[in-house]
């Protein structure tokens, strides 16, 4: 089968690699869509990658089902298939509690950069046939946000602000939404990607090298401040730094975003105003159901719309380009690049 492999920074090359092997309590699956994901990113920009080549990561896809092993039931072959790429090591207390996500061992499936790939059984799971392949590459995605989403414990909140518009960003805005907020706010930094944001029903967007984000939130809410706050950035942002200016007294910071430094916080206002800091890390299960399928359901029931945020497709073959345009998201106005093999 064709692959996407990596031989070092920026050197991706599609090859003839061999089909992955299936065992009994696993699915074989024909890739329809895959998402460039942050993390894919990552490992491209790096300049101590190893030279070893290896495959392109991959780990938000769509599938059909194309060999079942001999313990599989729940699918058969030409099912269309969400997969989740998260899993625990399933003995741990964790695992044992369905929250695999903080499992010490966890791994992620990958492969979607290639023709077929394999998932244990339990990761498959079906799509409605309204729900379009690129849709529900982007599964992982919402997920993330259901899973902050109920983190922070709200619903029929006043104001959520997500910071950053990148596809996480504009997920966990929609989720929010749905999940009762009266108005959801995204600052980010692109404006292509605020138009989408708009375009999927954010109430406000606010252009950070236009306007300073925590005043132009008090502004939209005349001075309460944001119930609240999602951080979906990272990085080196100071976006830490502008949610603490944003939330109201007894609000709620969600943390998302993956942060390379420590954020300056003040902790005696944060004290003196008791809000709560959260953090959200990728996604499991709530109250015993995978956020996964909860996703699935907000996509299918329309409540979500993830295919506005599909900005560039690619085909296998030039994986390359989309990887570019992907990294190049200033240039390129991207939000989700997918490779459609
Ligand atoms: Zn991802
Ligand atoms: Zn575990």
């Amino acid at each position: 089968m064709k692959a996407a492999v990596i031989y070092g920074p920026r050197v991706l090359k599609v090859e003839e690699v061999e089909e992955p092997q299936i065992g009994p309590d696993d699915v074989l699956v024909r890739i329809k869509a895959a998402g460039i994901c942050g993390s894919d990113l990552h490992y491209h920009r790096t300049e101590d990658v190893n030279p070893q080549k290896r495959l392109a990561g991959g780990h938000e896809f769509s599938a059909t089902v194309e060999a079942v092993g001999a313990n599989v039931t729940h699918v058969e072959v030409g099912d269309r298939v969400g997969i989740e790429p998260l899993v625990g090591c399933g003995d741990c207390r964790y695992c044992a509690a369905g929250n695999y996500h903080i499992c010490k061992n966890l791994r992620h499936l990958s492969g979607g950069f290639s023709e077929y790939t394999t998932a244990p059984k339990d990761k498959v799971f079906k799509i409605p046939d309204h729900v379009s392949f690129e849709a529900a590459s982007i599964l992982d995605c919402v997920a993330v946000g259901v899973h902050a989403v109920q983190q922070a414990k709200t619903e029929m909140v006043d104001t959520a602000v997500v910071q950053g518009d990148a596809a996480i960003g504009l997920c966990t805005a929609q989720v929010a939404k749905a999940n009762g907020a009266r108005r959801v706010i995204v600052v980010g930094h692109h404006n292509s990607s605020l138009e989408i944001a708009k375009k999927v029903g954010v109430d406000h967007v606010i252009n950070g090298n236009d306007e300073d984000p925590a005043q132009a939130v008090m502004e939209i809410t005349n001075g309460l401040g944001a119930d609240v706050v999602y951080e979906s950035v990272g990085g080196t942002a100071t976006t830490m730094e502008e949610a603490q200016d944003m939330v109201c007294p007894s609000g709620t910071i969600v943390v998302i975003g993956s942060f390379r430094r420590s954020p300056k916080l003040d902790f005696r206002k944060l004290l003196r105003n008791e809000v709560n800091l959260l953090f959200g890390w990728s996604y499991a299960t709530w109250n015993g159901i995978p956020e996964f399928q909860i996703s699935i359901d907000l996509l299918a029931d329309g409540r979500i719309d993830t295919e506005s945020l599909v900005t560039h497709k690619f085909p296998l073959d030039r994986v390359s380009d989309a990887f570019h345009a992907a990294l190049d998201k200033y240039e390129s106005g991207a939000v989700k690049v997918l490779v459609t093999p």
